[in-house]
């Protein structure tokens, strides 16, 4: 099997409502967001020959699908009293409700889902909070997951 990977960062603010530490404060982070498309077979002809897909739209449709995020204000909708978002907004800032609580592991699969939209043979999203924080999301049963991680794959490298 043949896989690609692409990566691309935004810088956004986040809190953990309900979360006991630290996490519950406003904090930002340098999200990476790494996919990684497979393939068993190579185009065989024309333009992307030898290739599994065209590299460069992978690169600026992840791009776009990540820019949105960047310097935002990224909170779980419900997470703030409506007069505190009216407030930020007032002033300005840019927020982004999400429908879930935003943490790396949401993220991972969020980004999963919007790449396979556009049809992409994604396999895994790995999204980096921190250097060596990190969470990934992917259809691989845990079983097999394990199998692959003792087998000596680095999957799990980046905790
Ligand atoms: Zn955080």
């Amino acid at each position: 099997m043949y896989t690609i990977t692409t990566e691309q960062s935004f810088d956004s603010a986040h809190f953990l409502a309900g979360y006991v530490g630290k996490c519950r404060n406003l904090h930002g982070h340098r999200w990476r967001v790494a996919v990684e498309v497979a393939s068993e077979q190579l185009e065989r002809e024309g333009q992307l020959r030898g290739m599994i897909i065209d590299f460069k739209q992978l690169k600026e449709d992840l791009s776009r699908i990540v820019d949105f995020y960047d310097h935002a204000l990224i909170l779980e909708q419900g997470s703030l009293k409506e007069s505190t978002v009216a407030a930020l907004e007032e002033e300005g800032f840019r927020l982004i409700p999400v429908p879930f609580r935003p943490t790396a592991e949401n993220f991972s699969r969020y980004f999963y889902e919007e790449m396979k939209k556009l049809s992409y043979p994604v396999i895994r999203v790995t999204v980096y909070e921190t250097p060596n924080n990190c969470a990934t999301y992917s259809e691989t049963p845990a079983a097999d997951f394990t199998t692959v991680t003792m087998a000596g794959n680095s999957a799990a490298d980046c905790e």
